[in-house]
């Protein structure tokens, strides 16, 4: 059964997460077939199909790859939040407020909330996306999350080296051998990714370092937050245990730079982290101009960025980040996918998943351009619906 989506005024049909050049067709139609993209070329060519969307010349993109958020929390920081916006200023230790409500929640209360913010993705145009344990920082609420994860995505990273629970305080190289040891054991089987918070208040290098290798020798993939509040060892770390992502990169210096421009390590920034934090953005004109690959992600967590709104990141990063439109729409399609090691989304070229976005506007730039406004009109996961705007 092949579905034609007719009459697109402007489509994205594939992004560089390195250059952030976008491949667009004016007037441009799209076939799917078994999910996947069959055909793209103008509209006046389309070929024969059994059913047909009529996109009345709206634009269409790429769903974003969400490649970095913590998705599986119960619990609320609001207060938090209006603390830190009335003068108090962010540390790691907040984390300690969710873990207490997630240890305490029902499963069924933890499943509710990981929907509700799964559907929230969706209607944002999310189609892929990451997510990740890190609030039960036990064997067992740490298996439970990441169990729960893998409920509604592929890509589950285990998280247990979020923070240092307070119960470790006093013994910390205990709490690094539990994570090492009996945590990843218990979690690993729904884990693809094992990752760690490397920074100031979380973990030094040494301790990421003897994590991300226990993580490897279990059969997980690598991944770490880096330079977030500091300078520090992340990037170096990352490069040398070819991370598929460096996340945050807030605070990168020259050689930072050049360690990921020279790897398969793709720098995402969390535009949402700097804004919730009201933190010095990272200038990603540094990262385009020596060769770096870059992704966009939300980092969707109750303490820091509580938001699942991919185009309110990407406006933030083009007016505070030094992104072009290009550049930012290429790092939350293109480049969320190589952050993921991932070449099936983040493009409509042929042979890629039919995943995409209709958007209520002439031209992509509308994300950027009108920020704040809610332009997602359908997305569609494998060609088919999973949100359409009530009419
Ligand atoms: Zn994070």
């Amino acid at each position: 059964m092949a579905k034609l989506f007719s009459n697109i005024g402007q489509l994205v049909v594939g992004t560089s997460p390195d250059t952030g050049e976008l491949e667009l067709i004016e007037n441009a139609a799209l076939v799917v077939d078994a999910g996947v993209v069959a055909w793209v070329g103008s509209s006046a060519n389309a070929p024969a199909a059994d059913e047909f969307v009529d996109v009345a010349g709206r634009t269409v993109i790429p769903g974003f790859v969400d490649s970095h958020a913590h998705l599986v929390f119960a619990g609320d920081r609001a207060a938090e939040f209006e603390a830190r916006m009335s003068g108090v200023s962010y540390s790691a230790g907040g984390i300690k407020t969710t873990v207490a409500a997630t240890r305490a929640a029902s499963d069924h209360e933890l499943r509710t909330g990981l929907r509700a913010r799964v559907q929230e993705m969706h209607r944002s145009g999310i189609t892929t996306f990451e997510t990740k344990s890190g609030y039960g920082l036990n064997v067992a609420d740490e298996a439970r999350s990441v169990a729960l994860a893998a409920e509604v995505t592929e890509e589950v990273t285990f998280l247990g080296a979020h923070v240092v629970p307070a119960e470790f305080a006093d013994r910390r190289e205990d709490y690094v051998s539990l994570i090492a040891g009996e945590m990843l054991a218990a979690a690993a089987p729904h884990s693809k990714w094992i990752d760690v918070f490397c920074d100031r208040g979380a973990f030094d290098a040494d301790e990421a370092d003897e994590i991300l290798r226990a993580g490897v020798r279990a059969g997980l993939r690598p991944r770490i937050h880096a330079n977030q509040l500091e300078a520090g060892a992340g990037i170096e770390l990352a490069v040398k245990h070819d991370c598929a992502s460096a996340d945050h990169c807030t605070h990168l210096t020259d050689r930072d730079i050049e360690l990921l421009a020279g790897s398969n390590t793709v720098a995402t920034l969390l535009p949402g982290a700097e804004f919730s934090t009201r933190a010095e953005y990272p200038d990603a004109r540094r990262l385009f101009a020596a060769g770096a690959k870059v992704a966009l992600a939300t980092d969707c967590n109750p303490g820091s960025s509580f938001t699942t709104s991919m185009a309110f990141c990407l406006a933030v990063a083009v007016r505070d980040m030094h992104f072009t439109p290009s550049q930012a729409l290429a790092a939350a399609t293109a480049g969320g996918a190589a952050a993921l090691r991932r070449i099936d989304v983040g493009g409509l070229r042929v042979g890629q998943r039919a995943n995409l976005v209709v958007l209520n506007s002439p031209s992509f730039v509308h994300l950027m351009y009108r920020p704040g406004v809610d332009l997602v009109d359908a997305t569609y996961i494998d060609g088919n619906p999973v949100y359409e705007r009530e009419k």
